[in-house]
């Protein structure tokens, strides 16, 4: 028999594996065999597998209007895009695909706002360790090391500095400076938080400086850190910031979010074919109708300290390092052995978890998991974990 899966192209390694079904936390493969799912579609499913309230709005939306084209308004685009703004109090929100797609916007939005105000202004600065998508733009304002070799010449215009380092901030920002771009939580580095104060004083100098403040709440954003945005644990508003994974519960859905002063696009400078399509919107607004209410978040926070408090319990227990995150975005160190064979290991036993690094272990599950599928998760995990 062929193999069906020989005409993917080879562009990450996976294991051969159909899925073919999943039920909030769990998924299915095509042999029937389950997985606890502390993955979640890469932080993406935020109400888990099929969940009742997107199928509904799917369903609702599907048999009205999927998409009538970006030339004209349709009302889930509008719905979500007040959603949005009245949720975050920025005012303007440009609803697309993907998080990469987002970023560049962001990008783009930033070096407008350079040209138009800061004498042509389009640098940005961003952090090592960053990362924001895999178009060229966004692959060259990420500070990712694997990166640095691949596609050259990369997208002129970025420069990098430590996480956290606000003396590195405050040099890196010039007069050719237009913005500094971070996210809340490096989570494809490995979850290392920005720390609040960082962040406080960071907002202060740009506005010291006359340069935008970008949160890039791709992986933060839509209650993932217990708040409906990340920024909300501290005073910062942020000029602009991005949204993707869980604004979409699954579907693709992002979004570029930019307060009145930088919403500075003229009509044709942004656009896609498929952006705020009124299907994958209406998703849109029914996860926010769901994460957006003051008990919904409560339970993210209470979850997250079970989850914290019996991780790192376990990781003592076995002699490894201390947990890193906010809400239920967690990593735990290991101290000695290889992540990746321990995510293998767990995934032979039934348990979906990521290494983002070799001394790393990132748990990403839905934002409604469960304690008791915190304890089968940490169940699993034990006689995985060197
Ligand atoms: N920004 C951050 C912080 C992310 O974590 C990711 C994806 O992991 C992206 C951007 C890119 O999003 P997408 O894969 O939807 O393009």
């Amino acid at each position: 028999m062929t193999n069906p899966t020989t005409h993917v192209m080879k562009v990450t390694k996976r294991p051969y594996v159909q899925m073919v079904e999943g039920k909030g936390s769990w998924l299915y493969d095509e042999d029937g065999r389950t997985y606890l799912d502390f993955v979640q579609g890469w932080a993406v499913n935020c109400l888990g597998h099929a969940h009742p309230v997107m199928l509904d709005a799917l369903q609702a939306q599907a048999s009205r209007l999927i998409n009538c084209s970006p030339s004209y308004y349709n009302a889930p685009m509008a719905r979500l895009a007040t959603l949005v703004a009245e949720s975050s109090g920025l005012h303007d929100v440009y609803l697309c695909n993907s998080g990469a797609e987002a970023n560049e916007g962001a990008i783009k939005l930033a070096r407008r706002w350079g040209q138009r105000h800061r004498g042509g202004a389009y640098e940005i600065v961003t952090t090592h360790g960053a990362f924001h998508g895999r178009t060229l733009a966004t692959m060259s304002a990420s500070g990712k090391t694997a990166f640095e070799p691949l596609f050259e010449p990369k997208v002129p215009g970025f420069v990098k500095v430590p996480l956290n380092d606000l003396d590195a901030m405050a040099a890196a920002i010039t007069d050719h400076t237009a913005a500094v771009m971070l996210e809340p939580i490096q989570g494809e580095a490995g979850v290392f938080p920005a720390d609040d104060a960082y962040l406080e004083t960071v907002r202060a100098l740009t506005r010291e400086r006359g340069v935008l403040l970008i949160l890039d709440e791709i992986q933060t954003g839509i209650g993932r850190t217990g708040r409906l945005y990340a920024f909300e644990h501290t005073s910062v508003r942020p000029d602009i910031f991005t949204l993707g994974k869980g604004l979409g519960g699954g579907v693709p859905l992002a979004a570029l979010v930019a307060s009145t002063d930088a919403s500075c696009f003229e009509p044709g400078d942004q656009g896609g074919t498929f952006g705020g399509s009124a299907l994958m919107t209406a998703v849109g607004c029914a996860v926010m109708d769901t994460v957006n209410r003051p008990e919904f978040l409560a339970t993210v926070r209470e979850t997250s300290d079970y989850f914290v408090r019996r991780l790192a319990e376990l990781a003592a227990s076995h002699g490894h390092g201390a947990v890193r995150g906010r809400g239920l975005l967690l990593a735990v160190a290991l101290t000695r052995g290889d992540a990746a064979a321990v995510v293998e290991h767990a995934f032979e036993r039934g348990l979906i978890i990521n290494a983002p690094r070799p001394d790393t272990l990132r748990f990403m599950p839905a934002l409604n998991v469960t304690r008791d599928e915190v304890d089968e998760m940490l169940k699993l995990l034990e006689p995985c974990l060197p």
